[in-house]
């Protein structure tokens, strides 16, 4: 009978501990979001894949000299560019990112010296294809709002 009584206040007191701390939190503030409805502000710190950076007409600033791609150790950046009939500057026709491979390290972005590629806030990056890891960061930067 002991055991039976001693069981039910053990039992009773953890259920209003656990109520307590409900409570107690229930006013704060969530640290959680409601995913994938609500999107996390990354910090500036926060290293996404990389991206390219453009004017206001989100025309990129790279000049196609190829220091990042050759500065990449594992061989994720792959680009191309061509002179426009009439033209004196190459302009970049294409800009693809391999993701798959990519250990964030950083020295395509310290190598560029044209303050045409930086490391994006994306974080929202889940896929069980390798395909949607290979990016295409021309087509990205033409595709964001202006
Ligand atoms: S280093 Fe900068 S300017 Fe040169 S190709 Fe790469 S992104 Fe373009
Ligand atoms: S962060 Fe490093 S591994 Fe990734 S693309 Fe740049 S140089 Fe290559």
């Amino acid at each position: 009978m002991g055991g039976y009584f001693s069981d039910l206040f053990s039992g009773t007191k953890s259920l209003l501990d656990g109520m307590w701390v409900t409570l107690k939190e229930f006013p704060k503030r969530p640290v959680t979001l409601s995913y994938p409805h609500e999107s996390l502000k990354m910090y500036a710190r926060y290293r996404g894949h990389i991206e390219l950076i453009g004017d206001e007409e989100n025309k990129p600033n790279c000049v196609v000299c190829g220091m990042c791609e050759r500065a990449c150790p594992s061989g994720c950046i792959h680009l191309a560019g061509e002179k426009p009939e009439g033209g004196k500057k190459k302009v970049l026709t294409s800009y693809t990112l391999d993701f798959t491979t990519c250990s964030l390290c950083g020295s395509c972005v310290e190598s560029c010296n044209f303050d045409a590629i930086r490391f994006s806030n994306e974080y929202n990056l889940a896929s069980t294809r390798k395909e949607d890891f290979i990016i295409d960061l021309l087509k990205r930067l033409e595709e964001q709002d202006k």
